[in-house]
């Protein structure tokens, strides 16, 4: 059985990790989240560094390579958090994912070489105040206007819908039972009259705000329909696939960086004559982390690559996913656990990790939400 990367997979998480670690300093990114301010600077250099490409073929203006390249780059952007990750996904996996599922061939030549080169922004907007997990109970309504539709509705949740050039919209089309006919997807353009947007206050994550849509009567050309009328859940299944693999690296990074920060302070601080990491609850509790990180990991590569091998990966995606999210949260608490009063301040980053750690269990389809579509998958409806 051969697990390594290839060298270029290797260049590549080497090369993200080197830029992140030395562009998003804790100073820089403690004053973008203290002052809600998007980082435009780092989405050009993910432009620059080929990165918004990544995973889409460069017939589209992409860089090539599939989700494990994704997941590699996502795993680097955990390292790090804050609101670095969200400056990627609405663009480099929503967006590029959603078009690559189910957009016409003249929709992919148009939009996504402008995406990967960062001239254009994205940000999903599926989930709304009555379709949470729920998704495909979507009531946003879409009706034929002539050419044209209009849309009304509200959604919530959009991250980076402030500062989208499009909104990637699920709206209802049809009244079919069961989402498979009556959803279909729209690339709205942001500027359009009628569309309202707004920033929810939350717990972490600032710098790139989550936002309320509400569309009134909201012209779009016939043109702005993703794939097929009615097609909408099949198109979004790539982009939800493509999302719970991305978390799930997002959420080995962090914690791993959790447990490398955790492992730097035990071995530094002292109490009772000796270096805390040789108390065993301590050392035990590193060793866990290591090991329940390390098996996060190859959950989220191996989902990763199935789908790079068109296999039938949603299974795995979701184990992937329920297991980082809640490995994400226990190391950052056991992080805090270790770092002592210290992690309570905001002098440590650990008290970061341990806020932002939260949203994942929750966003992206929930952990409960995982456990389902696996059992699903065990023949358990
Ligand atoms: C910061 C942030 C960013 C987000 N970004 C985006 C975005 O960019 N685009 C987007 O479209 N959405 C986004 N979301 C929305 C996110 O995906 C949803 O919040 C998530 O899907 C859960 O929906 P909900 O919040 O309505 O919770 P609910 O669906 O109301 O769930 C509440 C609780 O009930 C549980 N529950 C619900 N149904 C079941 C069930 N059948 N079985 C067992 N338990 C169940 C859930 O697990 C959860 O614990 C974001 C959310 C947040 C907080």
């Amino acid at each position: 059985m051969d697990l390594a990367l290839t060298d270029e997979q290797r260049q590549l998480r080497e090369m993200v990790h080197s830029f992140l670690m030395s562009y998003c300093t804790k100073e820089w990114l403690d004053q973008l989240e203290a002052t809600e301010s998007y980082p435009f600077d780092l989405f050009e250099r993910f432009a620059e560094l080929g990165l918004l490409g990544l995973g889409v073929p460069s017939q589209y203006g992409g860089s090539d390579g599939g989700m494990l390249e994704v997941a590699l780059v996502s795993e680097q952007l955990g390292h790090v958090g804050g609101s670095v990750n969200m400056t990627y996904f609405p663009t480099a996996v929503f967006g590029n994912q959603t078009l690559l599922g189910g957009a016409s061939e003249e929709m992919k030549k148009a939009y996504l070489p402008e995406m990967a080169a960062g001239r254009l922004r994205t940000a999903f907007a599926l989930t709304e105040p009555e379709a949470g997990s729920d998704a495909a109970a979507v009531r946003t309504r879409a009706r034929a206007d002539g050419a044209d539709w209009l849309i009304d509705g509200s959604k919530i949740f959009s991250t980076g819908a402030h500062v989208a050039d499009y909104l990637v919209v699920t709206a209802r089309t049809g009244d079919a039972d069961g989402p498979s006919r009556s959803l279909t997807v729209f690339l709205v353009d942001a500027s359009a009259t009628g569309l309202s947007i707004r920033g929810i206050p939350k717990l972490g994550h600032n710098a790139v705000k989550t936002c309320e849509v509400g569309f009134d009567q909201v012209r779009v050309p016939g043109d702005a329909v993703v794939g097929e009328v009615g097609g909408g859940w099949r198109t979004l299944i790539n982009a939800l696939d493509a999302e719970r693999i991305g978390v799930a690296a997002l959420c080995v990074g962090l914690a791993q960086r959790c447990t490398d920060l955790a492992l730097e302070y035990a071995k530094g601080r002292e109490q009772f004559g000796q270096p805390i990491a040789r108390f065993q609850a301590i050392s035990h509790m590193l060793a866990e982390m290591e090991t329940e990180t390390a098996a996060g990991r190859w959950l989220a590569y191996e989902s990763a690559w199935r789908k790079d091998q068109d296999l039938p990966c949603s299974k795995e995606a979701s184990m992937g996913k329920a297991y980082a999210t809640e490995l994400a949260t226990r190391t950052a608490t056991r992080g805090m656990q270790i770092l002592g009063g210290y992690s309570y301040t905001t002098e440590y980053e650990m008290e970061r990790f341990y806020r932002e750690a939260k949203l994942y269990e929750v966003a992206g389809g929930s952990t409960q939400i995982q456990r389902n579509i696996i059992a699903r998958h065990l023949g358990i409806d």
